[in-house]
Parts: structure tokens; C-alpha cells; sequence
């Protein structure tokens, strides 16, 4: 019998966390961030749960046995367990809602993904590496400072006690006893490969058509049935075609696990829309174009860089952007994928630690723009910015006429409201004109209906979706579609009828 449940995703767009029984093996497909859950309580980036406890007493994580790391468990008063109860947790992609999570995982437990996703958490935690809620690929246990004797004068007593004491009474001065000893590095292991087998399960990737360029999808055979998990999917980029190749794979699965996150909408626009519409926008600007949107999504930054190229401009990113782009393996990959690449790369100036700043001066591939000639000749340039960098537009004083293209969703809750409103404050003041041109990264509803017909799953299960659009999903397809709860499972048997328990 194979058995489903849903630990994340279930009636929330994001924190997938599917678990996968067959007999003894058990596998979670995903392990992502659930932003919905933490948002009720926590407003990030300043206030946020306290590691592995307050995520679980506060019900942003799952209570499971065998699990989490047990290091952090022992830290809780927990007692650890022996072995792991899970033998893997495959990851469809990049997006911290699909493995964010996986830095409260027992490192014992192995990691499967496209060498894609390995390379992208990679280069992203190497060049955001900070606290240990960013640990991935590997986890160290971070630095005990109450165990350190800072400096200053001390006297020694007779049982060699440091005391802390004035300068005139001092027999030592600044007396540094260090009892730390650099925790052990446990690295995860990650297979990188298309297809394994898992224990009782085979297990394989296909690449599909996302807002990240390392989308899969994923066919699950156990030993009764043939499940297929879309991941995040759509199809209506430049990779269509792959999408269409996973859904021929799919075909006449037992349970499809399909996202329904835009489902309540046809989505009509397509990337070469975007395209289009932003060119044609490129050629009738006379100052400088600034353009928001996620590096992730690498074939738009190709897209882009062509833009610039048919309108006489050059494309400029961020130092951070060139870093990631120019991560050891992503270069590689990025390279091997997508034959236009560009061999340079035109950074804008800006103020980032010496760490990445000698990072930045190692790559011949990397130029620096200053910002005296973006503000001289802004003609010539299409300038990738951030919400998060605009303070830039003070240094790039873009002249009126400019214009700002923002390629991200709607704002959709009172959080993105606020950023747009700033985001209008900052247009007015330096008279951008702004425009949105963006498609989903997610399948509408025609393209879920075709997509329904063509696999024949006997069984639906929505995730990845509000329940407004499960509830649709199910006033489409009917009886077969099964709406789980968070926790609940969805036992399958061949021939009979399966249930929920
Ligand atoms: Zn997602
Ligand atoms: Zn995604």
C-alpha cells in the first residue's frame, strides 16, 4: 500500500512537505519554508522564530519522529534519535517554499535533486552564508560566546580562576581563555541524478518550464502505484516544450499531486509577451530602463541581456546577481544550457563587505559601470535593480523619461501593498514611469484542465493552492479528487478502493 500525507502545502501556497510511505521506505518530496505559517506570527526579516523549538511549539513545523537534526534536538532537551525514520527528501526545485526547510533536517538523511537545484542552494548559501538557519548543504553547529573570558585585567586566584579586576590591581592583563573548539562540519549528501531508486522506490526528475531555471517535476513509481508530483509548472515560458515532455511521463499515473496555485485564472500572457511588450516599451524610453525581477529565473535574464542588445543598450546587474551567476558549478551549467551566455558581466557600484568585494575582483568576466556613466549616458544602459536596491536611484539619478519595468506577481497581501506603495513614492520622486509586465510562473486553468486530460490520474491531490482553488480543482474533476488536510493520508491500493484515514 502506498501512502500519502501532506506535513506542508496543504490549503497554502508554498511549505511543501509531502511524505511518501511504502511499506518501510518513506520519502518526503520537498521540505520547504512555509512563509503563510511563520507571517501569522513572525514579520521577517527582523523578527523571526528561534530555531528548531519555537518552530514547533508554535506549529511552523511539523512534530515528527526521527526527523530533525538531532543536535539541535539535544540543544531543545529533546533526546535524539539513533537512526533517522526517513530514508530521503527529494527536491523539485530552488524556491525556499520547496527546500527551505531542509536546515532542520538530520544531515544523516540523504538529499536528491537535479544537479541544478544542488548548484543553486549551493551558490545561494555561499553567498548569503551567515547564521545556521542557512545551512543546506551542511551543518555546524554555531559558536558557544558564553564560553568565552573577554578582555580586560584580571587577577588569578589561588585554583588559577581568572578574576576580573582594575588596572591598578592586575597581576594579568587582557588574559584570553578560549574553550571553543570549532564545531565538526557534517556535510549532507546530495545526489545529483535523474533517476534512483530508493529503497522500495524509483524515483525520476524531469526538468519543466518555472519562474526557476532548475524546475522538476517528478514521476514516483512505489510498489503499487505511479504518482506524479508537478512540483511548481507551467506552460507558457520559453521551456514549454519540456513541461509537455513531463506531462507524456505522466501519463495514466495512480495520483497526480498537482500545484493549484493560479488555477482560478486563465493565464494567457507568455514569456515572449513579456518580451514583446518589453521591448517595445525599451525602444520609446530616451533615459535609463531599470528592470525588477528574479535572477532565478535565468531565461529571463537572458531574455534581457537580448533586449539590450536589439535596443542598443547593456545590460547591468548587481555585484550580488554576477556572483551567484558566476558560482563554480552554476557558470558551468549555465553555460552548458543556454549557449549565449554572456561572457561579461556589467555590475553598477555598490558597497558590499571585503569578502564579496575580493570575490567580485577574482572574475576576469566582471566589469564594474560606474555610476558617473549610467547618470551621463543613461541611454545606454538597462539596469537589473531591486525594490531592495533602490537607494541606488539616489547614485544613478535617472533623468525624467526614465522608466521602471517591474516583472513580479501583484502585491497580494498587505506586505507587498506596502513595498508598492513605496514603490510608487520612489517613481514619483524621480519621475520613472512604471509599468508591470510579468507572467505567472504557475499553470492557469486551461492548462490544467489539458494537462488533467492528457495524464488520466486516476487520483488528484491539490497542494501548493489556497483551499478556494482545491475546492475548484475538485469542482472540475470530481469524486477522484481527494482534498487533504495537514497531517491526513491518502492510503492507495490497486483495485480497491483507497481511502482517507
Ligand atoms: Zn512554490
Ligand atoms: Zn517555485
Amino acid at each position: 500500500m502506498t501512502s500519502i500525507s501532506l506535513y506542508g502545502g496543504a490549503g497554502e501556497v508554498g511549505g511543501n512537505k509531502i511524505l511518501i510511505e511504502d511499506k518501510e521506505t518513506k520519502v518526503f518530496l520537498d521540505f520547504g519554508t512555509s512563509f503563510a505559517k511563520i507571517k501569522k506570527f513572525y514579520k521577517d526579516p527582523f523578527y523571526s522564530p528561534r530555531g528548531l523549538l519555537d518552530r514547533l511549539i508554535m506549529g511552523i513545523l511539523p512534530n515528527l519522529e526521527g526527523v530533525y537534526n538531532p543536535a539541535m534536538l539535544k540543544r531543545m532537551g529533546k533526546k535524539p534519535h539513533e537512526e533517522p525514520a526517513i530514508n530521503a527528501c527529494i527536491l523539485s526545485h530552488s524556491h525556499l517554499d520547496h527546500f527551505g526547510d531542509l536546515v532542520f533536517v538530520d544531515p544523516k538523511i540523504p538529499v536528491y535533486c537535479s544537479r541544478e537545484t544542488y548548484c543553486a542552494i549551493k551558490a545561494y548559501e555561499d553567498i548569503t552564508k551567515s547564521s545556521e538557519e542557512r545551512q543546506w548543504t551542511y551543518y555546524q553547529e554555531s559558536k558557544k560566546v558564553d564560553e568565552w573570558i573577554p578582555l580586560g585585567y584580571y587577577w588569578i586566584d589561588e585554583f588559577g580562576k581568572a578574576h576580573k579586576t582594575t588596572k591598578e590591581n592586575a597581576t594579568h592583563e587582557r588574559v584570553i581563555i578560549q574553550f571553543e573548539i570549532p564545531a565538526e562540519e557534517i556535510r549532507r549528501n546530495f545526489v545529483q541524478k535523474s533517476k534512483s531508486k530508493i529503497d522500495n522506490l524509483e524515483i525520476e526528475l524531469f526538468p519543466v518550464d518555472h519562474s526557476s531555471f532548475d524546475a522538476q517535476a517528478l514521476i514516483v513509481y512505489t510498489s503499487d502505484a505511479k504518482i506524479a508530483y508537478t512540483g511548481d509548472i507551467r506552460f507558457h515560458g520559453f521551456k514549454t516544450e519540456e513541461s509537455i515532455k513531463f506531462v507524456e511521463k505522466a501519463k495514466n499515473a495512480d495520483i497526480l499531486l498537482t500545484e493549484g496555485t493560479k488555477i482560478n485564472e486563465e493565464v494567457s500572457f507568455t514569456e515572449y509577451d513579456v518580451e514583446e511588450e518589453t521591448k517595445g516599451i525599451v525602444k520609446n524610453t530616451k533615459g535609463l530602463v531599470l528592470i525588477d525581477f528574479s535572477l532565478k529565473n535565468l531565461e529571463e535574464l537572458l531574455m534581457y541581456k537580448r533586449i539590450a542588445e536589439e535596443t542598443g543598450r547593456e545590460f547591468v546587474t548587481s555585484p550580488k546577481n554576477a556572483l551567484f551567476l558566476l558560482y563554480r558549478d552554476i557558470r558551468n551549467l549555465v553555460k552548458e544550457k543556454f549557449s549565449n551566455f554572456p561572457s561579461k558581466i556589467l555590475v553598477f557600484e555598490k558597497n558590499i563587505s571585503t569578502r564579496s568585494k575580493r570575490n567580485i575582483t577574482k572574475y576576469k568576466e566582471i566589469e564594474v559601470v560606474e555610476d558617473e556613466k549610467i547618470r551621463k549616458n543613461p541611454q545606454n544602459y538597462i539596469v537589473n535593480l531591486s525594490f531592495y536596491e533602490f537607494e541606488k536611484l539616489v547614485d544613478f539619478s535617472p533623468p525624467p523619461g526614465s522608466t521602471l519595468i517591474i516583472n513580479n506577481p501583484e502585491p497580494f497581501d498587505e506586505e507587498s501593498m506596502l513595498d508598492e506603495e513605496k514603490i510608487q513614492n520612489w517613481c514619483n520622486y524621480f519621475g520613472l514611469k512604471n509599468y508591470r509586465i510579468h507572467t505567472s510562473g504557475h499553470l492557469g486553468n486551461s492548462d490544467l484542465l489539458w494537462m488533467v486530460k492528457e495524464i488520466k490520474p486516476k487520483y488528484i491531490l491539490p497542494l501548493h493552492s489556497s483551499l478556494e482553488n482545491a475546492l475548484l480543482i475538485k469542482e472540475r474533476f470530481g469524486e477522484r479528487v481527494k482534498i487533504l488536510r495537514e497531517g491526513e493520508s491518502f492510503n492507495f491500493k490497486p483495485g480497491l478502493l483507497s481511502f482517507l484515514s
